[in-house]
Parts: structure tokens; sequence; C-alpha cells
């Protein structure tokens, strides 16, 4: 086993839900300090993100209920400390009384929404509390067990843009600012863990902005991108899975682990509906050339996990992996005019990019006359609304169809440069199953080939074609 100086953690609330799986997590972190000095990065608890936006949202109303959830919260939190901190020790009121200070204020947020003014940023605000107190917490715990640990709260380390609930990381101030907190406490002989917050960061002017749901996978790898010109350090995302599959196992029995995968691969996975880890996080762990790992909680030591590195396996599977988005919505439009008019696809998505319209996949006719784009199912009704009420796409010379029951197929593999007839295969492949295809891409980057077809066909897709090049 390689030794690292620096090992960088990631835990999410499945991992901190109750006793048994709090005190796996622990065992965990004891172990690795046995070698190596470690940063924990914690989401909040399980469900309690949830129950702060729900709040939020209760606030921006008329505050129904709003009390109930902050019990739950309470209720959460103090069962946490009650069962994992020794009452006689002093940490045990301290985390106690961090408790209590900041949920009064979280409280007294909550009227300010109500009495004000509703806003992403307060709403950013009150979610960043969910993991500013578990990991209060669980740094507390760790002192009061005789390991000595530092709380940092990720908004004086970690600078983003305004993009509040889906704030973007700027790395190189990010970089500084994360080198000098946590240098001096990593390099000194008081403290061998550091237990940072996931989820958030802070703005130039201080207000705290979310980096997305899921967003602590991309601080544990902010973390390891920070500090890797330092220490030589890795970066372990704990799952309650053992890391990526080369398919869906909910459509495809055969799908199996990935035990190494590059960078460019994983991002695809990442993106194609595999939900293992935050998209951005294997961007920025690709950046700082970080060696990381996915490795199931439940089973820490075992060899089955998903290593993810820079170099490309070449291996004699040119494709690793068949993945899927079984809801998807298709957009066609369509008009003679498009030939004549420059500038129509910019105009399109500008006008999903100012609603916040995610777009998956784009292909365009070379006779010009209409461009087809892949977004989620649930933008469906939103896009149609915005599109027939455009100015410009409203007009009659535009024909607008959606068809929300299609599917959308990912055959990936970094190997797939240069390979002759990978595109040839998949078309022969789902032709004798009978399986129409509806649309077709590939980036130019070669990293995969994505075709749209049928819901209905989804399954047996992606089972003929995970069998022709894999099984
Ligand atoms: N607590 C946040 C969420 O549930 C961030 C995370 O879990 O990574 O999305
Ligand atoms: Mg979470």
């Amino acid at each position: 086993m390689e030794n690292y100086d620096l090992v960088v953690m990631k835990f999410g609330g499945s991992c901190l839900q109750d006793i048994d799986s709090f005190s796996q997590t622990t065992k965990i972190i004891k172990d690795y300090l046995k070698k190596s000095k470690i940063i924990v990065v914690t989401s909040a608890f399980k469900g309690i993100t949830d129950k702060l936006i729900d709040f939020y949202n209760r606030s921006c109303g008329d505050g129904n209920s709003c009390a109930e959830i902050i019990e739950d919260i309470k209720d959460i939190h103090k069962k946490f400390i009650n069962e994992n901190i020794d009452k006689e020790k002093p940490e045990f009121n301290k985390a106690m009384n961090f408790f209590d200070v900041n949920i009064k204020d979280l409280i007294q947020l909550g009227r300010v929404v109500r009495l004000l003014r509703p806003s992403l940023d307060i709403q950013d605000l009150i979610i960043s509390y969910g993991e500013k107190l578990s990991t209060y917490i669980i740094s507390q715990y760790f002192n009061s067990i005789g390991i000595p640990s530092e709380f940092i709260s990720s908004d004086e380390i970690i600078l983003t843009d305004d993009n509040f609930s889906n704030a973007l990381p700027l790395l190189d101030e990010t970089e500084k600012l994360v080198q000098n907190r946590i240098t001096p406490i990593i390099n000194s002989d008081k403290y061998d863990l550091v237990c940072v917050t996931g989820f958030y960061g802070s703005t130039k002017d201080k207000k705290i902005t979310t980096l997305g749901r899921g967003g602590t996978d991309l601080t544990a790898a902010i973390m390891a991108y920070s500090l890797s010109s330092i220490f030589n350090c890795k970066v372990i995302y704990w799952k309650d899975v053992k890391g990526f599959l080369n398919a869906d196992p909910r459509i495809t029995e055969h799908a199996s682990l990935l035990n190494q995968i590059s960078y460019l691969e994983a991002k695809e996975l990442a993106f194609f509906g595999s939900k293992v880890l935050h998209p951005l996080c294997l961007d920025v762990n690709e950046k700082g050339n970080i060696p990381s790992e996915i490795r199931s909680f439940n089973n820490p030591n075992s060899n089955e996990y998903t290593k993810i590195t820079k170099e490309i396996i070449k291996s004699k599977r040119v494709i690793k992996a068949i993945a899927s988005i079984q809801r998807l919505s298709m957009v066609t439009i369509e008009s003679g005019t498009m030939i004549s008019l420059p500038g129509t696809v910019a105009k399109l998505f500008n006008l999903l990019a100012e609603n916040n319209i995610n777009i998956k996949f784009i292909s365009q006719s070379s006779s010009e006359n209409n461009v087809t784009i892949g977004i989620d199912f649930e933008d469906s009704m939103k896009v149609s609304y915005i599109l027939r009420n455009s100015d410009w796409f409203g007009k009659q010379w535009f024909s607008i169809k959606i068809d929300n029951d299609i599917s959308l197929i990912a055959v990936i593999g970094a190997a797939m440069l240069h390979t002759r007839g990978i595109a040839g295969k998949i078309f022969t492949v789902l032709g004798e199953q009978d399986i129409n295809i509806r649309a077709i891409s590939q980036g130019s980057s070669e990293l995969n080939i994505t075709i749209i077809i049928e819901r209905d066909d989804c399954k047996k897709a992606v089972n003929v074609l995970y069998n022709a090049f894999i099984g």
C-alpha cells in the first residue's frame, strides 16, 4: 500500500446517520490515522439538508410548521451528541452550546425571510447550517476521545463566485487560503486531524454560497487539490456503494465494478446518470492530478473499489461502460429559415441558459433545418412554455416538437479515439434487435457515443450493447 502524508476523506450523510454508521466512520478514521494525517470533510447529518430547504421554503410562506422542523433538527443533533460524546467530558457542553447558539440564529433567519425578503443568498446561508453543525459536533467528538482535531468552517477557506445554490469555486484564490490555514495545522505536532465542513464556501464579500447538492464531494476535491503541491496526498470518497459500475444495475444484472478508470471516462459516467460523485469534483482532481478512490464505507479494507487516475488504462475492452438516462425529453426545432438565419442556435441556447435549463445533448442536421436537444424530463413543461412564448421561436415559421418518452444511452470509453468501427457495431447491434435510433451525437473528443431511443427500448438496448461490448 502506498504511503501518503495526507489523506482527505469525504463522509456523506449516510455515514453519519446513526450510532452504527458513525462508529464505522470513526473506525475508518482511526485506522488511517496510524499512517497519515487526515482531513475529514463531512456533510450534514442524514436528511438535514432537505429539512433546512423545507424550513426555508416554509419561512418564505406563512411559516407554517417551521417550529416542527426545528424540533426535528434539534432531536437529530441532540441525539447524536448524547449517543456519542461522553457527558463527563467538556466537549459535551461545547457541542451542546454550539448547537444552541446556532439553532437560535437559524430560527432568527427564518423570521428574517418571512418578514423581509426571500432570496437565494439567505437560502444558502440557512442550508449551510447542516454542515456547520454536524462537522463541529464531530470535531468535538474526536477531541473527547483524545484525538485532537481542529474545526474549520469552509467559508473561511473556499472562495466562490456568487451563483448562489450552485456556486463555482475560484480555485486559485482558494488554494492560497486553504494552504495558509491548513498547512501549519498539518505540520504541527498538536493535530493529526482537521474537520472541514462540506458543501459551502463564501463570496468575496463574505456571503455564504453552496456548491450544489452533493457538494461535499467537491469540497473534499478542493482540499486535496489545494494541498497537493505541499503534501503527498490522495482523496477517498466513502460511499454506500463500492465505486463506479459499468452500467446501471437496475437495468442490467451484469453490471460490475470498474476497478480503475481514468478521469476522462469517470467524468462521462458522472455526467450520464451515475450519481456516485459530484461531476465537478472529478475535474478538480484531474486538474491537480490527485489519486482518488471511491470506497465502500461498509467494507473499508476490501479490494473492491474504484481508483481514478490520470492514465487511460488500455485493456482489451475499448468500451468501459454503458451509461443511461432513462427519463429524458427531446426538443426538436424545425424551420426552413434556419439556413438563412445565422444565430438561431445561439438564440436558442441563450434562452435556455437564461432560464437555467441544462442541455444533455445536441444534434443538428447538416441540412440545417432542424436542431434537436435533450433536456431533463422535469424541465420539459418549462421549456415548452418558454419556447412557445418567446418572441423568436414562438413565431409561426418554427415548429417545436417535444417528445417525453425517450432515453439516452452513452457508450463510454476513452480508447474509442482512433478505433474504427465502434459506431458501426452499435448501429448493427441495435438494428438487429429492431431498436430504432432517434438521434445520435458524438463529441469530437470521441470519449462517448450518445444515442437517443424510445424509452420502451432502453432496457433492451443497454443489455444488448453491454453484451456486445463488455459482457
Ligand atoms: N448536504 C448537502 C446535500 O445533501 C451536501 C452533501 O451531502 O454533499 O446535498
Ligand atoms: Mg447529502
